[in-house]
């Protein structure tokens, strides 16, 4: 089946009992016991409810994984991912990554004796050369944040085979419409889902594919373990939210499209960052190994005021943190995502006073144009 039908179809058919159509909300925490040593198949919300299923199943399916899992926040898959890890492990890790991922590696994990190199993903090369002996995965985000820079997943993921260690992939850009990392040969996709799958800006969660059964077994003993799930009223949001990705990402990108060349066009823009523009680095690649170039956009002011500026004035576009839904967003990366970063490293990858990210959202195209337009404009700032 193609995406659109898997996605709209999740949680449906599982409710036999009244036929409700969609999954109904199963706000409990424990489940009754049919007989000594028997079992409904669900005994405590925290190793399995039925809500939280119904997503992990919907998951699982668009990914092509064996096995979906769904989290607290795609801040807690991740840790949850880590524990696949123990003591004097290495980590190749992305280097202008996710900067809450960056800090949960560097400011905990390195104290339980975890260590990562960072290294610019989008070059396999320089993953190559950061393969040590004590590598045990590849943490790569596919699409990265906020350059957006294009990792070759096929090509990566045999590289992690042949030298027997993980490929993880943090997917939360493309989302499996765009890209399904196990179909390259990835073993395990990692998402906030608080971003394009849930896509409202309403929910905070995270999701886990794995390809492998016994991967997925030993994914499914931590997730239980450490017990950072997701409740069920949120499991229900991000499934509705999931429903329609396939035609909010369809929508977003051919806004993303249009205005990233009309930025590319702006006198008080330099660089434009957007995979969707032919030159972008990674064009070529992402053409050839997704579905589409996603909605994300980095631009650069001529002029540090500008920034100030944009983030004050404009009206549709809300000054916020996080991406990916239906509402287009704009932020400051420097300041806002990636402050946890060192500055020289911000300064080397090019997250400067200077860069700002949009999240286009699912609006009208012309409206948001005219309103960076009028954002960008002389005159007083309110
Ligand atoms: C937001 C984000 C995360 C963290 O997810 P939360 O749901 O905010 O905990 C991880 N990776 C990427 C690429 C993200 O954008």
């Amino acid at each position: 089946m193609k995406m659109a039908t898997t996605a709209a179809q999740i949680g449906l058919d599982r409710e036999t009992r009244t036929g409700a159509v969609t999954v109904p909300i199963y706000q409990t925490a424990t489940f009754r016991h049919p007989g000594l040593g028997r079992s409904t198949g669900y005994d405590y919300s925290r190793s399995g409810n039925p809500t939280r299923q119904a997503l992990e199943e919907g998951i699982a399916l668009m990914e092509g994984g064996c096995r979906g899992f769904a989290y607290a926040s795609g801040m807690a898959a991740i840790t949850s991912l880590m524990f696949l890890f123990s003591q004097g492990d290495h980590l190749i890790v992305t280097e202008d990554l996710y900067g809450g991922s960056y800090r949960l590696f560097e400011k905990i994990f390195q104290q339980f004796g975890l260590s990562f190199s960072y290294v610019d993903t989008s070059d396999t090369e320089a993953v190559r050369r950061a393969i040590r002996p004590n590598t045990r995965a590849l943490f790569v985000e596919s699409l990265t944040n906020p350059l957006l820079k294009v990792a070759d997943i096929k090509t990566l993921a045999s590289l992690c085979r042949d030298n027997g260690f993980l490929c993880v992939v943090d997917n939360t850009f493309l989302t499996p419409y765009l890209l399904r990392p196990l179909d390259l040969g990835a073993d395990i996709t990692v998402y906030s889902g608080s971003k394009y799958l849930a896509g409202h800006n309403d929910t905070v969660c995270g999701l886990v594919a794995v390809k492998d059964p016994k991967l997925a077994e030993l994914v499914y003993f931590h997730q239980n373990g450490a017990g950072a799930v997701l409740g069920p009223q949120d499991s229900w949001l991000t499934i509705r939210g999931m429903k329609t990705l396939t035609i909010r990402m369809d929508r977003q990108q051919e806004n993303a499209q249009a205005i990233a060349q009309w930025l590319q066009q702006h006198p008080h823009v330099g660089r434009v960052y957007y995979p969707g523009l032919p030159d972008h680095p990674g064009h070529q690649l992402i053409k050839e190994q997704c579905r589409g170039f996603g909605a994300m956009i980095a631009f650069e002011v001529t002029q540090s005021h500008l920034v100030d500026r944009l983030l004050m004035r404009t009206q549709l576009i809300s000054f916020a943190e996080s991406l990916g839904g239906v509402e287009s967003l704009i932020t400051f990366p420097q300041v806002q995502t990636h402050a946890d970063i060192e500055p020289e490293t911000l300064q080397r990858l090019g997250i400067n006073h200077l860069l700002l990210r949009l999240s286009v959202g699912i609006e009208d195209k012309d409206d948001l144009i005219a309103d960076l337009e009028q954002a960008f404009a002389e005159g007083e700032l309110p």
